[in-house]
């Protein structure tokens, strides 16, 4: 194929994946008994370059996220006519913060007090307000990041504190192993400590995202009250890279 073809090519899988998501999500949203549009698809293009990227953008996917902060500036820089709402789902180092912040739509993973003071800092600099997602740890995996649970109270007395920092929710994830009744229990844990925070902010009306589910498991997170997936390699099945 040229390249021409090629790109055509790829643009009409993205759209093929994007169409066949969209209407899985809408059959698990009609499942959980809640009206269509409660449920956000962010598309993680952590995975492919800027035209694949593209191609979901024009697909009609606004929401995108990167797990890396390098990642996001220069996408976001160079997608920039198309202004996408930009997440960011991995880990930030504190000396990203102040560049990473004015190109962000949400931060899903805020997961130290050092990390939040930073956000304020440098948020405060600019007065800038950032909405943020605590990312929590519910599994007993290893490797995962987030915050565990004895460290929850001290990261929202912090959030408290923080005139620029407008907690609106968690991100978390299933355990690796155990397949579709383990994701249901830790997505269900994930939601109980969502209600409890909930309960516990100052204006709970605007504590409403609730960051689960992923390529493998976004039907079992959204059963389990999921307000935001984070889908990736489902969207870009097929293509060749
Ligand atoms: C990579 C990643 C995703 C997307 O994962 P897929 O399984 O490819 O859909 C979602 N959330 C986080 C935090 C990620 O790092």
């Amino acid at each position: 194929m040229d390249e021409k073809s090629v790109a055509t090519a790829m643009q009409l899988r993205v759209r093929s994946n994007w169409e066949q998501l969209q209407s899985e999500v809408a059959d698990a949203v009609a499942r959980s008994s809640r009206p269509a549009d409660s449920v956000t698809i962010v598309g993680v293009t952590k995975y492919v370059d800027l035209n694949a990227t593209r191609c979901l953008l024009d697909a009609g996917c606004h929401d995108l996220a990167e797990s890396r902060p390098q990642s996001l500036w220069s996408k976001a820089e160079q997608l920039a006519d198309h202004s996408p709402r930009w997440h960011l789902i991995g880990h930030l180092q504190r000396n990203k913060a102040k560049r990473t912040i004015p190109c962000l739509h949400l931060m899903h993973s805020l997961d130290s007090l050092r990390l939040l003071e930073q956000l304020e800092t440098d948020c405060a600099a600019t007065g800038k307000k950032l909405d943020v997602l605590l990312e929590v740890n519910v599994t007993s995996d290893e490797s995962k990041t987030g915050v565990r649970q004895d460290q929850l109270s001290e990261l929202l007395d912090g959030v408290a504190k923080c005139s620029h920092i407008r907690l609106r929710g968690v991100m978390g994830m299933a355990s690796l192993e155990g397949g579709s009744d383990q994701a249901r229990r830790d997505f269900a844990a994930i939601r109980g400590l969502f209600e409890s925070i909930r309960g516990q902010s100052a204006n709970s009306e605007s504590v409403d995202v609730l960051s689960m589910g992923m390529s493998g498991d976004f039907a079992e997170a959204i059963l389990e009250g999921s307000t935001m997936i984070r889908v990736g390699s489902r969207l870009f099945d097929g293509l060749e890279s």
